[in-house]
């Protein structure tokens, strides 16, 4: 029996039984029109309604697979945004006995996102001092700010930490959803200080690196949180957001957190952070197994 024939099975049938009569509808007036072929059925209300609970059925059951997948080819996009930057980086070694470009000349997270990208925003707080697109160290060897933008980039709250107003998108504020270099701008353990605390690797040969497979070279801003001097942390969720942008603490934080992150040998791996964060609240840039974030003091 096709769909249609059971359809009209049921149509028949009435299960509103003898106390409503179902109205037969041609689909355009209501009634048999002149051009209607001779003894051809058109469909009862109840059978309008099966089928538009079977459509809300398929579709409660196929969204939840299109979201992740949206989600999915979002990360892919990003993970290969970070691969060609990669690429970019290595272009710009070999240009410059193997040096790390310069870090950017506002006060903006030290300077991290002035590397690549577009033009930043020159009516904000944050991308009036930043170099043009042009004046980045990068732009010579990728051409395009849009390489910069990851297609998660759904901005920024961090407006209870410092007076500026929440952002939807990073990238078109800095020029950049990514940052280079990030680590000055989180807090590290005091016990073990760091070798270059203000510039990091920009500007240091790749020998500088002991270890260029686990060193983080850049990353999709939430792979670290932001720190207020006293400690706080602010997370923020692009990648499968399940909640705010940014929360304060972990309690209403994403159990999927996930951010892929470039290291300086060139490959680009996708952590879920949501564990890690919640182990290392304090100092959530400390080395792991996986992941420096600096090169300690010798
Ligand atoms: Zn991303």
């Amino acid at each position: 029996m096709v769909l249609h024939d059971l359809l009209l099975n049921i149509g028949e049938q009435n299960p509103l039984g003898p106390f409503m009569k179902t109205q037969r509808f041609s689909g355009r007036c209501g009634k048999e029109l002149p051009g209607d072929a001779p003894g051809q059925q058109a469909f009862t209300l109840i059978e309008l309604l099966v089928v538009i609970a079977i459509i809300a059925i398929l579709a409660a059951m196929l969204l939840p697979a299109l979201s992740s997948a949206m989600g999915q080819a979002k990360l892919i996009k990003c993970v290969n945004n970070q691969r060609q930057i990669g690429l970019a980086f290595k272009l710009y070694q070999v240009d410059n006995n193997t040096k790390f470009p310069p870090l950017g000349v506002s006060d903006w997270v030290g300077g991290s996102s002035e590397f690549g990208g577009g033009d930043p925003d020159r009516r904000t707080v944050i991308g009036k001092d930043m170099l043009a697109a042009t004046n980045r160290p990068l732009w010579r060897y990728t051409g395009s700010g849009k390489l910069f933008e990851c297609p998660a980039d759904r901005g920024a709250d961090i407006s209870k930490v410092i007076n500026l107003p929440a952002t939807k998108s990073v990238f078109k504020d800095t020029g950049t959803s990514y940052r280079y270099n990030n680590n000055p701008w989180t807090l590290t353990d005091p016990q073990f200080p760091l070798a270059d605390p203000n510039k990091g690797l920009a500007e240091k040969a790749e020998s500088w690196i002991p270890d260029p497979v686990r060193h983080v070279l850049m990353q999709d801003l939430p792979a670290l949180p932001w720190q207020n001097d006293d400690g706080t942390s602010y997370y923020h969720s692009w990648h499968y957001p399940s909640g705010p942008v940014t929360t304060s603490g972990l309690k209403d934080f994403s159990k999927k957190a996930v951010a892929p992150v470039l290291f300086v040998d060139g490959h680009v791996t996708s952590f879920n952070l949501a564990k890690h964060f919640r182990d290392n609240v304090k100092f959530p840039a400390e080395p792991t197994k996986d992941r420096v974030w600096y090169k300690p003091k010798e």
